[in-house]
Formats: structure tokens, C-alpha cells, sequence
């Protein structure tokens, strides 16, 4: 995988690929995504993180003749039995068709509130990442990272994207949106620890050394 020179993220949310251009670049690796070729945004209606990572990177793959990364990630609330889960994006959407994470952070207190669950035991959560590697010929890999942690209310920090405001890591006081990306993702080529459940699941992508094929260049 060292050796790719391009990567296409098949990806249209620009959070995930300032994300994945940070973890690629002490690699040497360059990302393109679909967004920038202007590639079709494909419906994700499996009921799987894996399912639609792979109808994401799949799609990318056979229209650009390169090999695609695509990431499907979501929040899942213990106490509202996984919700938002693989509709974690769906419930920031606006009736306009637009979205706003303001808005979803709310409707995930509201869902706690509603249960009256308050303390920082009653509000674990976990990210969850997982990638899938396509090439246009039609194979797929997957692998997954988890970041435990719980919700906090009111949001915290401007930075990151998503619902990195209310989520509280464990073993960490500053939610994500407080962390910078390198404190967020926790790890670089050669370190032994990642933090963010997409780092986590990119130092498997990197350390199990399926990779990319050598001419990623097109
Ligand atoms: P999808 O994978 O594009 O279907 O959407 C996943 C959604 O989960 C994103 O739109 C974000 O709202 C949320 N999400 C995934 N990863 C993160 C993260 O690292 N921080 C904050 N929100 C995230």
C-alpha cells in the first residue's frame, strides 16, 4: 500500500475526506475522491455498516477504474439500542433534503432525555468506522474500528465535523469536537495506538497489508 501513489475516497461528505487526506499523508499517499470527479452518490440502503461501505466503494470503483476506499461510520447509543446506528447521517437531514448535525445532536438528547437517562454510565456510545477497499474488478475488504466513550450535554468544541461535539471518549475529558485531528485520531505511521474509530480502523487497513495495487496513478 506504500507504494499507491493515489487513492480514491469514495466519499461526497468533506468531513470524512479532510479525515482520510490527514490519515493518507504521512503515508505519501495523495486522495482524490468522488466528490472531486464528480461521481454519482449511490443510495445506502443496506442494513449494515459492512453492506454499505461496500455499495459505496464498489460504485466509486467501477466508475473511476481505480481502487476506492469508502468509509460507512455511525454512532450507536447503548441506551437507544444502537440508534442512530447506519441512519446516523439520515437523522441530521432536514426536510428541505439539507442537513444539520445541530439538529441531530438534538434529537439524540431528546431520545436520552426521554428515557431519562443522565449520568455518563446511562449515556455510553461507541463510533464505529468501517472501511471497504474496492477494486473495479469487483473484490472487496473490509475492516472496522470502535471508539467507546459517552454523549455529553451541551456540545463541546468547533472542531471536527458531525457529532464530534457531544461525544466524550473514554479515558479523555474533551469531547472530539474539542481535540484536534491529531489528538482525535491518535496515530501516525509506526505509532501503536489509535484513537478515532476511523484511525482504528485505517491502522488495520495499513497493518494488514492488503493495500492497494501498485499503479494507483491513473
Ligand atoms: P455515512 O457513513 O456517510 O452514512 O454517515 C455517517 C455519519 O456518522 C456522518 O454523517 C457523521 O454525522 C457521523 N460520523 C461518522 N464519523 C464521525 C466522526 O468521526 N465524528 C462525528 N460524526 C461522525
Amino acid at each position: 500500500m506504500t507504494t499507491a501513489k493515489t487513492i480514491l475516497v469514495a466519499s461526497h461528505n468533506a468531513g470524512k475526506i479532510a479525515e482520510f487526506s490527514a490519515l493518507f499523508t504521512p503515508l505519501g499517499v495523495t486522495v482524490t475522491s468522488a466528490a472531486e470527479r464528480g461521481l454519482a452518490e449511490p443510495v445506502e440502503e443496506g442494513e449494515t455498516f459492512e453492506a454499505n461501505a461496500a455499495t459505496k466503494a464498489l460504485a466509486a470503483a467501477r466508475a473511476s477504474g481505480l481502487p476506492a476506499l469508502s468509509d460507512d461510520s455511525g454512532l450507536m447509543v447503548d441506551g437507544l439500542d444502537g440508534a442512530p446506528g447506519v441512519y446516523t447521517a439520515d437523522w441530521a437531514t432536514l426536510p428541505d433534503g439539507g442537513r444539520d448535525f445541530n439538529v441531530a445532536m438534538q434529537k439524540v438528547e431528546a431520545a436520552l432525555q426521554a428515557r431519562n437517562l443522565q449520568t455518563p454510565a446511562q449515556r455510553g456510545a461507541r463510533f464505529v468506522s468501517v472501511l471497504c477497499l474496492a477494486d473495479p474488478d469487483g473484490s472487496t475488504a473490509f475492516y472496522r474500528g470502535e471508539i467507546a466513550g459517552h454523549l455529553v450535554w451541551p456540545p463541546r468544541g468547533d472542531k471536527g465535523f458531525g457529532y464530534d461535539p457531544v461525544f466524550q471518549p473514554e479515558g479523555h475529558q474533551r469531547t472530539f469536537g474539542e481535540m484536534s485531528s491529531d489528538e482525535k485520531h491518535g496515530w501516525k505511521p509506526g505509532d501503536a495506538t489509535a484513537l478515532s474509530h476511523r484511525a482504528r480502523a485505517f491502522k488495520q487497513f495499513v497493518e494488514e497489508g492488503l493495500g492497494l495495487p501498485s499503479d494507483t496513478s491513473r
